[in-house]
């Protein structure tokens, strides 16, 4: 078993923690080995072995040959302090710390939870409500009583018919708790487009759900409340989704229970390999929001899918555009994209909701409703460029192609190589419905494909 390589930082937001340990300590799965020093949360080993490096930004543990199932288990408390000891953060995105977010002192409000798996080819989340529904429910009361919520949603895509007829089983005899079927559009999973879909309330790109009377979390991230609250388990291991130009296939290789700290080349060989026709790059996270990535860089609690990437094609140097999107890669990102397809950089333009953060991010105003592209499109026309390369969420694309072939402009999504790796339609055209009958019984006139080219 390789070394494992515990990030002190194991989401995007937050301080790095301070390691609890020194070189040549031995540590069981589940030890203590790092506390926070500012926002964050606890990080635990996820291996039995020895503590053989302390770096700046990680602890690297050299792991026993033998690795039993047992676990150290954090201390007894209330359910919110055994979220907090356990070290539980946001496990579909950012990583932001559980213990704040539940501690939400709402009004009779509403713990919605975001079990849309919204970017594409992403499997696990789906996969473990279909496995063993019962927990997600456990933990949704768990919840509700630490927030003070009457009530809870469970947001899904309706084409997930497996994982929603398994909650249904169980949701009947809880009155509680309801579902709530979305649409399979790109970026049903933002916190503010289930806010939205759930509660009938637009929120301000600047205001929480707790602005809704209402907090959303992530589905997989109440699993480990429960295992938290119920197990004394602290936070160690992850589901992942691994998928891409992988040998043998691209379909999605689900692994559950992933020592965190293990590297992306060791997962990627677990889905056996990559491909030997070669491939473009790595990808951490999902196809919209993901970065690229290394075959040594380690998976922390917060990251989801891994993804292998088709080749580059080569621009050649032509002039492209940038369209940034709230929902899609920021600024750097997309340069670095066009950097690998060997184009050059010639216009950036944002899109006019995607309204600017304090802290830099980018939030759009109003998810999934686009205000239309034409203007940016006659800039980078005006500009010279031949291609432009877009993130855009599906409503959004729908609007650039629009306009943009019809000036002569050649469009990419940032997401195309990923999409075309997983064999999913890429990001052009939406052809889906945004309204989805909230029935599963009647007819499905929602399709398949989010959208065509
Ligand atoms: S309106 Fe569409 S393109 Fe604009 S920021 Fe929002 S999701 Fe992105």
């Amino acid at each position: 078993m390789e070394n494992i390589q515990m990030l002190l930082k194991q989401g995007a937001v937050g301080k790095p923690c301070a390691p609890v340990v020194k070189v040549g300590d031995k540590v069981k799965k589940g030890t203590l080995i790092a506390t926070p020093t500012g926002l964050g949360v606890n990080v635990h080993s996820s291996v039995y072995g020895e503590v053989v490096e302390i770096l700046e930004d990680r602890i690297i543990i050299k792991p026993d040959d033998e690795q039993p199932e047992e676990y150290e288990k954090i201390a007894k408390g209330t359910n919110l302090e055994m979220i907090k000891e356990a070290g539980v953060i946001g496990q579909g995105g950012a990583g932001f710390p559980t213990f704040i977010k539940a501690d939400a002192h709402l009004d009779h409000g509403y713990v919605l939870v975001n079990a849309s798996e919204c970017e594409p080819g992403l499997r696990h989340n789906i996969q473990q409500i279909e496995e063993d529904p019962a927990p997600l429910l456990r933990g949704i009361h768990y919840l509700m009583e630490i927030a003070g919520a009457d009530k809870g949603i469970i947001a899904i895509k309706k084409k997930n018919r497996a994982a929603v007829e398994a909650l249904d089983a169980l949701l009947k005899d809880d009155p509680a708790i309801e579902r709530h079927l979305l649409p399979d559009i790109y970026p049903m999973g933002e916190e503010r487009a289930v806010v939205r879909e759930c509660l009938g309330i637009e929120l301000e790109p600047d205001k929480l759900p707790s602005a809704a009377n209402a907090i959303v979390i992530n589905s997989e991230t109440v699993y480990s409340c429960v295992a938290a609250i119920e197990d004394q388990k602290p936070l160690i291991d992850k589901n992942i989704t691994v998928r891409g130009m992988i040998e043998g296939g691209n379909e999605a290789h689900v692994f559950e229970k992933v020592p965190v700290g293990t590297s992306v080349g060791a997962l990627i060989e677990r889905a056996g390999g990559l491909d030997s026709r070669g491939y473009g790059e790595i990808i951490m996270g999902g196809a919209f929001t993901g970065k690229s990535t290394t075959l040594d860089a380690p998976i922390t609690k917060a990251t989801g899918a891994i993804l292998v990437t088709r080749q580059f094609r080569d621009l050649h140097g032509a002039k492209v555009g940038i369209l940034v999107c709230a929902c899609g890669g920021n600024l750097e990102r997309m340069q670095e994209l066009v950097k690998k397809y060997n184009g050059t950089e010639t216009h950036v333009c944002y899109c006019k909701q995607a309204a600017e953060m304090p802290n830099g991010t980018r939030k759009c105003e109003r998810p999934g409703n686009c205000p239309g592209q034409v203007k940016n499109n006659l800039e980078f026309k005006k500009a010279g460029c031949e291609y432009i390369i877009i993130g855009n969420c599906s409503d959004c694309s729908n609007t650039v192609m629009a306009s943009g072939p019809k000036m002569g402009l050649k469009v990419m999504h940032q997401t195309d190589l990923a999409m075309m790796a997983i064999g999913h339609a890429l990001y052009r055209t939406l052809k889906v419905s945004k309204k989805v009958d909230q029935d599963l019984d009647v007819v499905d006139n929602v399709e398949d494909n989010e959208t065509v080219e």
